[in-house]
């Protein structure tokens, strides 16, 4: 893996173990010679990532959107910045430039951007994996609401066990590099006869 986009909180969060986590990642990210690719802020969990990748001797790539930097959050010592027009082109690009995705603890806008990679997978649009780093078991709530939507029928039992989980940065990215997509044929086929009630 050359580059992992990971997409974080803008703010920092409360306990200090979501910092300490995020130091973490950039210092193994920065030793194993992976690039950063990340929204390009130099605020919350954005900033303490870039910054620890910057000082470990790592590369950081960000990508912002022009409305966003006018508002003054750019990071100013990034590696390399592209700017885009919107956070969908922000996105695109993300995708483009990156390997595989981390999902670390993070507001709307990192369930945002990890739901639209989870969805690209499905359809098969992108086989470039996705893994949540659950510290301090942040994410356990959504994962029981994707249980929810198993139960419920809205959510394919395959994907929910195709989901790369991990609390720890040195697994995640083994299990990233294992990934296996589902195949899309098959369960569109089955929602196509379960279709027919
Ligand atoms: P959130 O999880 O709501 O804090 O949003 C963080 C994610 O959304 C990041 O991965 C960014 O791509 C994007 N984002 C949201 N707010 C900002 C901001 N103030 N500056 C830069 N990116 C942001």
């Amino acid at each position: 893996m050359k580059q992992i986009c990971v997409f974080c909180g803008s703010s920092l969060g409360f306990p200090s173990v979501y910092r300490e986590a995020a130091t973490e990642l950039g210092k193994m990210l920065a030793l194993k010679k992976i690039g950063l690719v990340y929204g390009g802020a130099n605020v919350g969990i954005m900033k303490v990532l870039a910054d620890t990748v910057l000082q470990s001797g790592g590369e950081v790539i960000g990508v912002m959107p022009q409305s966003l930097i006018d508002k003054e959050v750019a990071h100013q010592g990034l590696s390399k910045f592209h700017i885009v027009q919107s956070m969908a082109e922000r996105k695109e690009l993300m995708v483009q430039l990156s390997d595989a995705f981390i999902a670390f603890p993070g507001g709307f806008g990192t369930l945002d951007e990890l739901s639209e990679i989870l969805t690209f997978n499905q359809l098969r649009i992108t086989d470039k994996p996705l893994g949540f780093l659950n510290i301090s078991g942040y994410f356990d709530l959504l994962f029981d609401f994707i249980d929810h939507g198993v139960k419920e029928g809205f959510i394919r039992g395959e994907h929910q066990q195709n989901l790369i989980i991990s609390t720890d940065c040195e697994s995640i990215l083994s299990k990233l590099v294992d990934f296996v997509p589902v195949s899309v044929t098959k369960w569109i086929e089955d929602i196509k006869v379960e279709s027919e009630f």
